[in-house]
C-alpha cells in the first residue's frame, strides 16, 4: 500500500461523506421537500422531516395512515367469531395462553396520569395490566392482530413492513382498556353541588406501540398462517 493510493482512498471517503450530508438535508419522502431534522439542526433524524417523523410515531408508517375503525370492525368481528369457534384448536389455545401470560407478567395497574415518566417497556407492561384489570377477553387482542393482517392483505396499496402491522394492531390493543376516569363532587358558589370529571388517556404513539405490537406478534405467531375467517 503506497501513499498515493492511501490518499486516494481517503479522499474518496471524505467526498462520499460530504455528498451524504448533501443528500440528507431534505426529507426523503417523495414530494415533501421539508428539511430533515438533521438539516434543520433540530434533531438526529437524518432521513425525514419532523412532520414525517411524527407521522411515523403515530401510524408506524411514513406515508400510510391508520386504518379507520369502520374498516376494521367487520374484520375484528369475523376474527373473533372464528377464534370462538376454534377455541379448542391447540394453536388457538396456545395463543390465548400467551396473551394471559402477558396479562399476568404485566405487574400492577398504573393510572394513566402516572405513565409519563415511564420507559416504553414499562408503558407496554402497563397497557397489558390495564387489560387484565378490566378483564378483557384475551381473544380480543388476538382478533385485533388477525383483523390488521387481513386489512393489510386486502389493501390495494398496503404498507407491508412489519412495523406498520405491529403499530396498527398495538393501537387497537392500547385503546381496549384505555384511560383513567375520575369523577368527584364539590360545593360551588351558593352551596350548589358541582360534579367534576377528569379523563386522562395514554398517548397512542411512539415506542410503547412497537413493544405492544412485538409482544402481540409473538403471541399470535403460533396461529396458522392460512387462517380463513
Ligand atoms: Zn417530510
Amino acid at each position: 500500500m503506497n501513499y498515493a493510493s492511501n490518499k486516494r482512498r481517503r479522499d474518496d471517503v471524505v467526498s462520499r461523506v460530504a455528498n451524504a450530508d448533501v443528500d440528507h438535508r431534505f426529507c426523503r419522502i417523495a414530494g415533501c421537500g421539508n428539511p430533515t431534522r438533521a438539516g434543520s439542526n433540530s434533531g438526529l433524524n437524518r432521513l425525514y422531516c419532523r412532520a414525517h417523523e411524527d407521522y411515523f410515531q403515530r401510524h408506524g408508517s411514513y406515508v400510510k395512515g391508520s386504518y379507520p375503525a369502520s374498516l376494521l370492525a367487520p374484520y375484528r368481528k369475523r376474527a373473533l367469531a372464528w377464534l370462538e369457534a376454534n377455541r379448542t384448536d391447540r394453536r388457538v389455545a396456545l395463543a390465548i395462553q400467551r396473551i394471559r401470560s402477558l396479562y399476568q407478567r404485566a405487574g400492577a395497574k398504573v393510572e394513566a396520569f402516572r405513565l409519563a415518566g415511564l420507559s416504553p417497556e414499562d408503558r407496554a407492561r402497563a397497557a397489558w395490566a390495564r387489560l387484565r384489570v378490566a378483564e378483557v377477553d384475551p381473544m380480543l387482542p388476538i382478533a385485533a392482530w388477525l383483523a390488521i393482517e387481513r386489512a393489510i392483505a386486502n389493501d390495494p396499496q398496503p404498507d407491508t413492513k412489519i412495523e406498520f402491522k405491529r403499530v396498527q394492531a398495538a393501537k387497537l390493543v392500547h385503546r381496549m382498556a384505555s384511560g383513567t376516569h375520575k369523577r368527584w363532587e364539590r360545593t360551588g358558589p351558593g352551596g350548589r353541588v358541582l360534579v367534576e370529571e377528569m379523563h386522562k388517556y395514554p398517548a397512542s404513539r411512539g415506542r410503547v406501540l412497537r413493544h405492544i405490537g412485538e409482544q402481540l406478534a409473538l403471541a399470535c405467531e403460533v396461529l396458522p398462517a392460512d387462517l380463513k375467517f
